[in-house]
């Protein structure tokens, strides 16, 4: 079975956070492929005020070289509101019913995950595994996710590679405390960014003078 799993986020920049929370997820549940899928339009962030086209560009750079990841593009070829449950009904059309397919999420995205589009139908088409994401350790779940994660949970990774959907699990990986919102801040702030994500991406950034004027989004 085709194991495949999935990192959507606004990488606005992609980081070493997102790199290595992606490279030990993958090792850990023994999946043969990450797809970094860069969102056109966050439904849940402000328009970020750089291209879906640059963040796409800085994607393309910081994945290269690793046999294990790939780049999908399908989000920027909709238009419209970016919602995962889309992306998810283009990756079966392309993979088909069998394939195992899970999407990979930090705990702060999890925490919102029913405010998500038709968020019920997406464990349908997929296992989530999640990652505690640093500093999140004492927020809370609403309710409605502690049920929803208690009703799919498992600790067996054989089942989310043997099964097309409908697992949730959690894994430990190294703490990385890296955000983008932080990046961002610091090269408005023309302080060093230097050993927070692959050099070629810290170089787009200079030659293409992203986040210099503004810091949010
Ligand atoms: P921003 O600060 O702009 O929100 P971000 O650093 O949170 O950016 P996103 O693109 O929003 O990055 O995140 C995409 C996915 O990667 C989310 O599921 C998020 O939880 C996860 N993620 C981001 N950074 C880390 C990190 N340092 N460790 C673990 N997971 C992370
Ligand atoms: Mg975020």
């Amino acid at each position: 079975m085709k194991t495949i799993s999935v990192l959507g986020g606004t990488f606005n920049p992609i980081h070493f956070g997102h790199l290595r929370m992606a490279q030990e997820l993958a090792d850990t549940l023994n999946f043969d492929e990450v797809r970094f899928i860069p969102s056109a339009n966050p439904p849940h962030k402000n328009t970020p005020t750089i291209s879906a086209e640059h963040r796409a560009a800085m994607v393309r750079l910081g994945i290269a070289n690793n046999p294990i990841f790939t780049f999908d593009d399908c989000e920027l070829r909709r238009t419209g509101a970016s919602y995962t449950i889309d992306t998810l009904h283009d990756l079966r059309a392309e993979l088909g019913t069998q394939a195992s397919i899970t999407l990979f999420m930090g705990s702060d995205a999890f925490t919102e995950f029913d405010t998500w589009h038709r968020w019920q139908e997406i464990i349908q088409l997929c296992h989530i595994a999640l990652v505690q994401r640093p500093r999140t350790a004492g927020n809370k779940l609403p309710k409605i996710l502690e049920t929803f994660l208690q009703h799919h949970y498992t600790e067996n990774s054989g089942d989310l590679r043997t099964s097309p959907a409908g697992f949730i699990t959690i894994r430990q990986v190294t703490a990385l405390d890296i955000s983008s919102t932080a990046i961002r801040e610091a090269v408005h702030c023309q302080q060093s960014i230097r050993y927070l994500m692959p050099d070629s991406v810290i170089d787009y950034i200079h030659t293409h003078q992203l986040y210099k004027h503004t810091s949010t989004p």
